[in-house]
């Protein structure tokens, strides 16, 4: 690894980041390579971000095509792939109208703000509060941090932004008692990512969408991680077949380059007039322009599809391995978004797959999250299984 590169980053970035001890230079489908040459199949994909691989030569295209075109005016004017964009969205889901952000946390801030807006506007000034899930991740910003549901990403910035509740995930009870005439919102991962890859049990969704009507107010999807293929559907939610009043995306939507956005109904996207709410970046026709070609290649090569089947896959034989090491104690998951808990710490495994020349990551200490882009094939899929056979294995369990 570049010593002097390292030394740069460890003194000059802010040290938000526990980085591995790893520098990577290219990548191409589904490998990455390091500056020793040294290539690493990667089941991290930038944190579902890379659901095409790296450098997918339509979105290279794309990206060129623009560069010598235009990358940026404003939303002061109308640019052709943004609208693009918005129409194939808006066509592909509940949704009418979107705003464009540049990332999760503010598609997240959007959706909070438009929630809020849209009761005061309603004369309904005391409906402010927002129920979200324990163990739930939204963002770093104030209000998507507010309405994160995990202690330590919040320690040390309060105060945080007034009006959010936490209930558990999955507990429709719960969640019936908190909801109170002050709610505006529910907000909900339809499948907990950064929480440890958790999902819910079948019908849950469905009984959230009826509380919501029950009680006049929205319910927000946060498909950030879950959506544009990954779970086995262009949006988590749809399998579950129910239809959220707000959405966002971002991870994915750009494979890398940064968008995020939200998405809602005309009725509560009414409360966003011009004015209202904006950000510069929001769109550019350079960022839109792939983002567009990432959705079309997602629908022509059905990848959702491929997620799901490949997902299977992948759960079914890290279930074997389950048989065969205690270690881990549950896999989880839907489509290409696969959970395995540990009942030891999974930094030593994170750290023998790199080893052995794949990328892993670990979430809340004991689960390794496998996200890798939905153009893998069963042949990595296979590699990894026997990659972790041996390392839990060697780990003695
Ligand atoms: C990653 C993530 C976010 C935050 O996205 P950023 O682009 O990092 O701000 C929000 N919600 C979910 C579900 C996420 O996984």
């Amino acid at each position: 690894m570049s010593k002097s590169l390292v030394e740069l980053a460890d003194g000059r970035i802010a040290a938000t980041y526990a980085r591995y001890p790893l520098m990577l230079v290219k990548g191409q489908g589904c490998t990455v390579w390091d500056d020793q040459d040294r290539p690493y199949t990667d089941f991290v994909a930038g944190i579902a971000v890379c659901n095409l691989g790296h450098c997918n030569q339509r979105l290279v295209a794309a990206l060129e095509s623009q560069a010598t075109k235009l990358w940026h005016v404003s939303n002061l004017f109308y640019t052709g792939p943004q609208a693009e964009l918005a129409d194939w969205l808006v066509d592909h889901c509940f949704a009418d109208r979107v705003f464009f952000a540049n990332s999760g946390a503010e598609a997240n801030e959007a959706a909070i703000k438009l929630a809020r807006k849209y009761f005061k506007d309603r004369g309904q000034p005391e409906r402010y509060e927002i129920v979200s899930m324990e163990l739930s991740f939204h963002g770093r910003t104030m209000a998507a941090m507010s309405a994160t549901g995990q202690d330590k990403i919040k320690k040390g910035f309060d105060p945080l932004l007034e009006g959010f509740r936490f209930v558990p995930f999955n507990d429709f009870e719960a969640l019936v008692n908190a909801i109170t005439p002050s709610t505006c919102a529910v907000m909900l991962e339809p499948i907990q990512g950064e929480g440890g890859v958790r999902c819910p049990d079948p019908g849950y969704l469905q009984k959230v969408r009826k509380l919501c009507d029950d009680n006049g107010c929205l319910l927000i999807f946060d498909e950030v991680q879950t959506g544009m293929g990954r779970c086995g559907s262009l949006f988590a939610h749809q399998q579950a077949q129910v239809e959220p009043d707000i959405m966002t995306l971002a991870k994915a939507l750009g494979n890398g380059l940064p968008i995020g956005a939200m998405l809602a109904t005309e009725q509560v996207a009414e409360a966003f007039g011009a004015g209202s709410h904006a950000t510069t970046f929001g769109g550019t026709p350079l960022v839109t322009s792939v983002a567009l070609e990432v959705c079309k290649i997602i629908e022509e090569e059905k990848l959702s599809q491929k997620a799901n089947e490949l997902g299977a896959y992948l759960q079914s034989g890290l279930r074997r391995l389950q048989k065969r090491h205690s270690a881990i104690t549950d896999v989880r998951g839907q489509g290409l978004l696969v959970g395995v808990e540990l009942a030891i710490d999974g930094a030593a495994v994170v750290n023998a797959c790199r080893e052995k020349g794949f990328l892993i990551n670990c979430i809340q200490d004991k689960v390794l999250r496998l996200a890798p882009p939905l153009v893998i094939n069963k042949e990595d899929i296979d590699a990894l299984l026997q990659c972790l056979d041996r390392i839990l294995e060697e780990l003695n369990t």
